[in-house]
């Protein structure tokens, strides 16, 4: 399994970027990775550290929206040329994604910098890109080191926070179908792995009070919680402790609606009915995520009723290998449409 060398969490963390790459041996060349907006809030300071540190650094600004297979191929032909030691994500998912994928396909090490803690990415072995042919993760390379500087994060929209908050809580329904997937499928379940990932959704609910707008206690429990749940993936070297039924929703909504939600979001709307349909405390996750400022309803995230009950219907055929809650019972247009209007997702 490969895991993350140096985490590094807390107000300022950026600072130590350059001790961080010189102690793992990159003293020479670093190819960034990054957006335009997090260029300047992030990336540019950390350039000019390396720098002064006497490595070379190039940045590579990635400037589309929605960020696709096509960045990846053309950040590895700027691997290829520059010839980095390391390769470091500064940004949201999207470019930390393309960084982990990109430099995993030219086998040199990455280290993520999130500039959010909208989702678990930032410290997995796994990407979600556009134009892979898959709605889900793919496996790339787990983070050499992440570097989660908190005071940059909190300048982020809450939205993307609070949203992250909807990927941690998904833990409580994805180890379930993981031990369902054990039960039915005799899937090797692990169980240190399933416990890690369920103390991160734990964490979260006992420190939810913390959680709330300019919070950095708050965002330290959920960057402390995201990154559990990416080294949890590592060690199990699968997706599976971290994305079960929740997660399929969340992927068949991205394949339908016409203006998706965050990942996080959906997965939390997710929870709810997937919590229900397992006989879990569906009513303790909403209230959570309630408290947290995060989405509960379609109408919050502007996604019309009938795309979350096709969603529900059609995303165990996301990833028939996968079995999960909805695979044991997969659900008629009518059972959805009750499963929604039950929990209270639509009115
Ligand atoms: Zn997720």
């Amino acid at each position: 399994m490969q895991l993350p060398r140096e985490v590094v969490v807390g107000r300022g963390s950026i600072e130590f970027i350059g001790p961080i790459c010189r102690g793992l041996g990159f003293t020479k060349r670093v190819l960034l990775i990054t957006g335009e907006v997090t260029f300047e809030v992030a990336g540019s300071a950390i350039k000019e550290r390396l720098e002064g540190e006497g490595i070379k650094v190039e940045e590579h600004i990635i400037t589309s929206n929605t960020p696709t297979i096509h960045d990846v191929k053309v950040c590895e032909e700027k691997i290829v040329r520059f010839r980095p030691q390391v390769v470091l994500g500064v940004g949201g998912g999207a470019k930390i994604d393309i960084a982990k994928l990109s430099s995993a396909n030219r086998r040199i090490p990455f280290i993520s910098v999130p500039t959010t803690a909208s989702h678990d990415g930032i410290s997995s072995p796994f990407a979600s890109l556009k134009g892979l042919g898959k709605p889900y993760s793919v496996m790339a390379q787990s983070p050499i080191a992440v570097i989660a500087d908190t005071e940059i994060i909190s300048r982020a929209p809450y939205r993307l926070i609070a949203g992250g908050c909807g990927d941690i809580i998904a833990k409580f329904t994805s180890v379930r179908d993981w031990r369902l997937a054990h039960e039915r499928k005799g899937e090797y379940y692990a169980q240190y792995t399933a416990s890690m990932s369920l103390m991160s959704a734990q964490h979260l609910i006992e420190n939810s009070h913390l959680i709330r707008p300019n919070s950095e206690e708050g965002l330290r429990v959920i960057l402390e919680s995201l990154i559990s749940c990416g080294i949890a993936m590592a060690i199990a070297g699968s997706s599976r402790p971290c994305s079960g039924s929740e997660h399929l929703f969340s992927h068949a909504l991205d394949l339908i609606a016409p203006k998706p939600a965050l990942h996080g979001e959906q997965c939390g709307i997710g929870t709810i009915m997937m919590a229900f349909l397992h006989g879990l405390d569906w009513e303790m996750i909403r209230d959570n995520l309630k408290r947290i400022g995060a989405p509960t309803t379609a109408d919050e995230v502007g996604i019309e009723p009938r795309c979350i009950v096709e969603a529900l219907v059609i995303a165990p055929r996301i990833r028939p290998e996968r079995y999960t809650i909805l695979h044991e019972k997969p659900l008629s247009h009518e059972e959805a449409l009750a499963l929604a209007k039950e929990t209270g997702v639509i009115e």
